[in-house]
């Protein structure tokens, strides 16, 4: 039989491929926390890698899309898989796959297909597909139908286009967080060049924050961390940052008025803009990477009078992701951790929202068989 003709004949009578269960961890509804599920995976495609996955980071998303707080933007299918900070092990490849063989240590991030033919995709720019993005839980799973699963999971299948390698000789637990909390950072400071004689302020020092202080440190930036948690401060120091500012404490903001060349604000719950903006000197840029539930107020004025940029930015492409592993790879960054159990997903969630996190959880998913 040819390759096509044993492709072909993996997929069912309906055109979809056949699926194998999978373990899961999954939210029923806002309320429910997150408990066992058995899932569907497909059979790999030609194209596709199998991976099993070996650890997943949490992120704060996982917890606003889990309670549906984003339900305005992306209402939460339920149930739901979360998890989009994916290591794994290769263990089944298509016939047409060229980057990957079983055995490889593989990533998955916060996408696993886009159109590929909108001119963000032709740029590399797949976060900003204009028609077909495919989120890698909750979202359109255009293969099997229904909604997409995350990698709080013993496995996944992702056309290879999607899938990143990972460099060698780095720790594969604080590996997976570069996978969103490393490109969701790396990303903005590379766009708005961000490096040597800048003052670079990050907001708020947890998964997110506190790659961003690494990545502004290695930059060459002058970095400054802008957190409510004071306590912090000798971690951030020991991070990367040359100063720490309690955010909460309007005197100690006030003598950085005007003085930022950029701000990466990070923070998951709500908060003033404007208490931020105002430390722009002229010019300067604040991005947005963090997505509070409700939206929050701009003071015009605040803008205006310093003709301050207020931006956002999601995720990275998928070049630029392994741009950012390479990177990391080579200066050996990666993020530091505390490894969980999956059954302690929740208490993670809780902890989230105390900001008592140092600095991303990982689920060990040898806790999941
Ligand atoms: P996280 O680990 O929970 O860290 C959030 C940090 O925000 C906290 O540790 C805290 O740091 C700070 N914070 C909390 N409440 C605050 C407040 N009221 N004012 C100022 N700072 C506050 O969350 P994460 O995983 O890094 O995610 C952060 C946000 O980014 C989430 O909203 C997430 O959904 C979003 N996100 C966006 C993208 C994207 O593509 N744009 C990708 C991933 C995640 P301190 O204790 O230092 O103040
Ligand atoms: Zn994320």
């Amino acid at each position: 039989m040819s390759e096509a003709a044993r492709q072909t004949a993996k997929e069912t009578t309906s055109g979809k491929p056949k699926t194998f269960a999978a373990d899961a961890f999954a939210a029923g509804s806002p309320t429910s926390g997150l408990a066992p599920l058995s899932i569907p995976r497909r059979e790999p495609r030609a194209q596709d890698v199998q991976i099993e996955i070996l650890f997943c980071g949490v992120c704060h998303s996982d917890l606003h899309q889990v309670r549906n707080e984003w339900k305005e933007v992306m209402p939460t299918v339920y149930p739901v898989v979360p998890g989009h900070e994916i290591v794994g092990r290769v263990t089944k490849v298509g016939s047409a796959v060229t980057k990957f063989k079983a055995g490889d240590i593989a990533a998955v991030g916060c996408m696993v297909d886009s159109d590929r033919v909108c001119p963000a995709c032709k740029a590399g720019e797949e976060q900003y597909c204009e028609s077909g993005l495919t989120l890698t839980y909750n979202g359109e799973d255009k293969i099997l139908g229904g909604v997409t699963y995350g990698g709080y999971s013993t496995g996944i299948v992702v056309d290879e286009s999607y899938v990143l390698r990972v460099p060698a000789g780095l720790d594969l637990a604080g590996t997976a967080p570069l996978l969103c909390a490393g490109i969701t950072t790396y990303s903005p400071l590379r766009h708005w060049n961000v490096g040597k004689g800048h003052k670079v302020g990050v907001v708020g020092l947890g998964g997110l924050g506190h790659m961003g202080v690494k990545f502004a440190h290695a930059f060459g930036a002058h970095t400054v961390l802008l957190t409510t948690s004071p306590n912090k401060a000798a971690d951030a120091k020991r991070l990367g940052a040359e100063e720490v500012v309690n955010s909460r404490n309007s005197e100690e903001m006030q003598k950085h008025a005007g003085s930022f060349d950029f701000i990466l604000d990070t923070a998951s719950a709500d908060h003033d803009l404007n208490a931020y903006l105002q430390l722009l000197k002229l010019d300067g840029t604040m991005t947005l990477v963090g997505a509070p539930e409700k939206p929050a107020p701009v003071s015009a004025f605040t803008l205006i009078m310093k003709r301050r940029r207020l931006t956002g930015s999601a995720i990275g492409g998928i070049r630029e992701t392994q741009e950012m592993l390479d990177f990391c790879g080579k200066h050996g960054i990666t993020s530091d951790i505390e490894l969980i159990p999956i059954q302690k997903a929740n208490d993670a969630y809780e902890r989230l929202l105390k900001s008592d996190v140092k600095y991303r959880f990982v689920i060990d998913m040898a806790s999941l068989k």
